[in-house]
């Protein structure tokens, strides 16, 4: 640094009683560059530096009224920052020495040998004032620098959760193939990052005009599962795009308050192929924009894989149903044939097999056509579906020859179940039954059971099939029972079943 260029910037007080000293110092100084300020006594230059401090005292250090010691005392309370130097004859070096324990900056000899002295000495304390300075503000710098490298990481590692919770979504959902699975994994991830607040799916069913609690994490959902949104009275064409603004729908936010006891809450639209599927429900309010930009990337991403699992699905069930009936299809029929048996060998309980087979079938299609029989094997499909448990497998075999595997079920028990199957036909009254040779559309049917009759999956087959044969021989329109083969001996004494009690059963309790 050139010392000289700055001098300037400086202001010098000089006290010193005699007026001789005063000149000298004020012309050196001035000569030199500083500024500079003349004071006879220390109360004088107290006031002075009261009101305006200078860079750098020099002080002589005995005058009349206040020592230079008490001066420098008085400073020292007022500021650290001014320099002080005192001005003493060798006579009074012991003083300076403990004025410098006071806090004096430096000691110059009185009188001056060299006024270039005085000039050398005001320069080194610049100079490390000036140092001072300098370091004072690069550490204000490096604060500054530090409070924004801060600002970068805690960005830094709220992006890195962020992508933490983006991965861990996208971890669960890749093991998922089930739509409902997806669901769950995006509602466990929402309560996760909301602190443990619950989350909820409402699924719209366009069929019921609804919107139904669906899934849920971190709630009962059990209990919430008939709660829902009743929007029949809504016009259908308005639905959709109301529900791609959930966070405006009144009935929404009455049911979060009414049965959730919430009030502010995230609510964002669940799309499958491009249309409302339902609406997803994050509890916690408290979290803000970015939360919300999070939980809409949650979303986004889940969608994806919602729309494979959902085409998975449809693929899934396009391989084992049949498109006519939506029943499933024979090779569906044949593999859960083969685990049923396998099951019921384990648990020695029995399983029953009905045939069905639909009377003078040719007879109705060369009457009324093609099409129209196709509506009579869709309208027994449907009677099958409603007489049967969910435990059972009710299965189009083809053309319009049906099949009903009953697990846990023995023959008497299947027995009454086809008896009820085919009264249900018989009563019912399809388009053209009158033409059929009956009068009506009838159907025959034959039943089997494993272990008693049969002791494999392609006897119980055949068994049931050979049932129905003599039912069409014998005149149709009846059930008909398998009968073992000659001397045949059951592989176990299958455990006894509780009576039939599904649909179709007078008695039935549920
Ligand atoms: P039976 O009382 O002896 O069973 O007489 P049937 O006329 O029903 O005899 P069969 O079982 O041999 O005839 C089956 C007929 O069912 C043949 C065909 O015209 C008809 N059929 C088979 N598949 C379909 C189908 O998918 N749709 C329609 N509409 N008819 C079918
Ligand atoms: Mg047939
Ligand atoms: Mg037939």
């Amino acid at each position: 640094m050139e010392i000289a260029k700055v001098r300037k910037d400086f202001m010098v007080f000089v006290v010193d009683d005699e007026e001789s000293i005063r000149e000298v110092v004020k012309e050196t100084f001035s000569q030199a560059g500083y500024q500079v300020e003349m004071f006879p006594t220390a109360e004088d230059a107290l006031k002075r530096i009261q009101e305006s401090p200078p860079h750098l005292i020099f002080s002589d250090i005995r005058m009349p009224g206040m020592s230079g010691i008490q001066l420098l005392e008085n400073v020292r309370k007022l500021s650290k920052d001014i320099e002080f130097i005192i001005m003493t004859s060798h006579a009074s070096l012991e003083t300076a020495v403990n004025a410098m324990k006071l806090g004096a900056y430096d000691y110059i000899y009185k009188p001056f040998e060299n006024l270039a002295d005085l000039v050398s000495t005001a320069d080194r304390t610049v100079e490390r004032l000036y140092m001072k300075l300098e370091n004072e503000q690069l550490l204000e710098e490096l604060g500054e620098k530090n409070k924004l490298l801060n600002a970068v990481n805690q960005k830094i590692s709220k992006e890195n959760k962020e992508i933490q919770a983006v991965n861990q979504l996208m971890h669960r959902l890749s093991q998922k193939l089930d739509p409902d699975a997806v669901i769950q994994a995006l509602l466990d991830s929402i309560a996760e990052v909301s602190g443990g607040a619950p989350a909820i799916m409402l699924r719209y069913l366009p069929a019921y005009q609804s919107l139904v609690v669906a899934h849920g994490s971190k709630i009962p959902i059990e209990q919430f599962r008939k709660v829902g949104i009743n929007l029949s009275q809504v016009d259908p064409k308005t639905i959709p795009p109301m529900l791609t603004q959930p966070m405006k729908m009144q009935p929404l936010t009455d049911l979060m308050k009414e049965v959730f006891k919430i009030q502010v809450h995230f609510a964002l639209p669940f799309m499958n192929e491009g249309q409302p599927a339902g609406v997803v429900v994050a509890f916690n309010g408290a979290l803000g924009d970015e939360g919300r930009r999070l939980l809409e990337s949650f979303v986004q991403i889940t969608q994806v894989s919602f729309d494979n699992a959902m085409m998975a699905k449809r693929i899934h069930e396009m391989a084992i149903k049949d498109p006519l009936t939506s029943l499933y299809n024979r090779r569906f029929f044949n593999e859960k044939l083969g685990e049923e048996i396998a099951r019921s060998r384990r648990t020695h309980y029995p399983l029953s097999l009905i045939y069905l087979d639909i009377d003078h079938f040719k007879k109705y299609n060369d009457t009324n056509g093609h099409p129209m029989g196709d509506v009579i094997i869709k309208s027994v499909a449907q009677i099958l579906q409603k007489t049967s448990r969910k435990t059972d497998i009710v299965a189009r075999l083809g053309g319009e020859e049906f099949a009903i595997l009953c697990p846990h079920t023995a023959a008497a028990g299947a027995a009454i179940k086809a008896e009820k199957v085919r009264l249900t036909v018989e009563s019912t009254k399809f388009p053209h039954g009158e033409k059929q040779p009956m009068g009506k559309v009838t159907v025959s049917l034959g039943v089997s059971e494993y272990p008693t009759f049969v002791s494999d999956d392609q006897a119980l087959v055949r068994s049931a099939d050979d049932a129905l044969y003599k039912v069409k021989q014998g005149g149709r329109n009846r059930v008909a029972m398998a009968e073992a083969p000659q001397g045949f001996k059951p592989e176990f004494e299958p455990l006894p079943v509780p009576a039939y009690t599904g649909p179709g059963n007078p008695k039935a309790s549920a």
